[in-house]
């Protein structure tokens, strides 16, 4: 698979000037990491990402998102490669890499037996924050994740929308530059997950470089000023999201059919071979087809047509914009994974 090289917004120019001063945050030249059991989780990447930037790493479950993540905070040596993180070599200056760095994994660390205002406490001691400054740290977070009103409960009882935020908060005490979130809102219900997307928001617009892995194209959609995707390993595409969809190459046109495989299957035929569309991607749904084409806007009823005239029974159908989820399927061949069920994911707040 080829490896394209992720340079920044300084060569494709997705992340406008207005967000960064120009320096980079992370560069990564040829990183690969082999675990001991021989897995190969990640395999040849390279990438730079400029201070200031919102920036995403997209990849199914087992991409190499996390490994990736705990190399550039220092829990995990590279196995070759070249990895700087705020100008240190991830090998030789580690602890100082840990210095200026904020680092919220996918399990949160925030202990439960402490109040809100004491998990935020203990980490401004285990960072090292000036006893002079630590009250108006404490107190400035709170308000920052929405967390003030309950600053004296204890953690136990709170939502996992409550403790996610008050997570990201113990990891930002030392005002770090540069935050790296590992799937901060897998299990969080929508209404959870937006407000730590806010929160998000909130500290990047307030200069602070943001790295984000996520499996939720949503949330790629909604925060990243620019994306990787990682797929066994490598990087298979960059860009702004709109790049991305760019790449898709056209509309996607819906058609929800009647009946169930052998339908589905016989459509397929027919669009893949619909000459009208040029070079088509057809892909089966659970309702029926769905056809990308350069000329879908253009040509789309025409295919109803040819669908009605072989006794296929045209249900509903719709043409729209490419979303990261066709980029996903496109790229990955797979379906990316879909909002937490709401029977089952966290209260929020
Ligand atoms: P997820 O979304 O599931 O967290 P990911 O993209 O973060 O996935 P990684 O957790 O980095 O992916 O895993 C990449 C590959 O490395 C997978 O094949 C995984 O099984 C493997 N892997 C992860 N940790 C270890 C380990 N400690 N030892 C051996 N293999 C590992």
């Amino acid at each position: 698979m080829s490896q394209p090289d992720v340079e920044g917004h300084r060569s494709n120019g997705t992340t406008p000037d207005s967000v960064t001063n120009g320096r980079t945050t992370i560069d990564v030249d040829g990183l690969e990491v082999v675990y001991s059991d021989g897995t190969a989780a990640v395999q040849g990447v390279d990438m730079t990402v400029p201070e200031g930037e919102f920036f995403g790493f997209l990849g199914p479950n087992g991409a190499g998102k996390t490994t990736s993540i705990k190399v550039f905070a220092t829990l995990l040596s590279p196995t070759s490669g070249e990895v700087l993180v705020n100008g240190f070599d991830a090998r030789s200056e580690a602890h100082k890499i840990r210095e200026t760095i904020g680092y919220m994994a996918q399990e949160t660390s925030i202990d439960p037996e402490l109040t809100a205002e004491e998990n935020i406490r203990f980490a401004c001691e285990a960072y090292g924050v000036s006893r002079g400054d630590r009250d108006g740290r404490v107190d400035e977070l709170l308000d920052l994740v929405d967390l003030a009103d309950v600053a004296d409960k204890r953690a136990e009882g709170f939502s996992g929308g409550m403790k996610k935020r008050l997570d990201a908060a113990t990891a930002l005490v030392h005002q770090p530059p540069l935050v790296f979130l590992d799937e901060p809102t897998t299990g969080l219900d929508p209404k959870a997950r937006n407000r730590l997307w806010e929160y998000f928001q909130r500290i990047n617009d307030l200069g602070t470089t943001i790295f984000l892995t996520t499996q939720y194209l949503e949330e790629a959609d909604q925060l990243c000023d620019r994306l990787a995707v990682l797929l066994d390993g490598q990087i298979v595409a960059d860009g702004s999201p709109d790049d991305l969809k760019r790449q898709v190459g056209g509309d996607v046109l819906d058609i929800e059919l009647e009946g169930g495989g052998a339908e589905r299957e016989r459509a397929m035929t027919i669009a893949q071979t619909f000459d009208a569309f040029g070079d088509a991607t057809v892909t089966e749904t659970d309702e029926g087809v769905s056809v990308t084409s350069e000329r879908a806007r253009q040509h789309g009823t025409d295919l109803l047509v040819a669908l009605r005239d072989a006794e296929l029974t045209v249900t509903g159908f719709n043409i729209r914009a490419p979303t990261l989820d066709d980029v996903f399927l496109a790229i990955t061949g797979e379906k990316p994974d879909s909002e937490p069920d709401s029977n089952t994911a966290e209260v929020s707040q």
